[in-house]
């Protein structure tokens, strides 16, 4: 369930100190390391999975979960009302660097689409 080796897995589940946002029986939301935009949260179960692609049936409470917490985040980070964007990527084409599913919330402002295969 949790990988020594992950820092997602760390931080999760406290393991190493950090200040999580929030936190219930499933997920936990922490500020990113390094933020893109003004407001940059990374929602994450506290269980190892290591991608969307890697999810099952049985996550598909997790699943909700991910993003009802996105939003409640959003609310609290003063970003629902502008908007806001939701960003999971998956595995290397996706973009995923971390090797734990986090689901990022960004806002604090209007954002440029620039997505495209290269
Ligand atoms: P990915 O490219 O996998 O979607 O995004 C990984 C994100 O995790 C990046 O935005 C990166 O800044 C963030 N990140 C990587 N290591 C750490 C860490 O140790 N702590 C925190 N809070 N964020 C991290
Ligand atoms: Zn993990």
């Amino acid at each position: 369930m949790i990988m020594d080796d992950c820092i997602f897995c760390k931080i999760a589940n406290k393991k190493i100190p950090s200040e999580l946002l929030y936190e219930d029986d499933l997920v936990a939301a922490f500020n990113d390391i390094n933020p893109i935009t003004p407001v940059h949260v990374l929602i994450v179960p506290k269980k190892h999975i290591e991608s969307v692609a890697d999810m099952e049936e049985a996550d598909e409470i997790l699943a909700g979960r991910l993003i009802m917490v996105a939003k409640k985040m959003a609310e609290k980070m003063g970003t629902s009302e502008g908007g806001y964007k939701l960003l999971l990527r998956v595995r290397p084409d996706g973009g995923q660097e971390v090797p734990h599913v986090h689901m990022h919330l960004l806002g604090g402002g209007k954002m440029l689409e620039n997505i495209k295969v290269v």
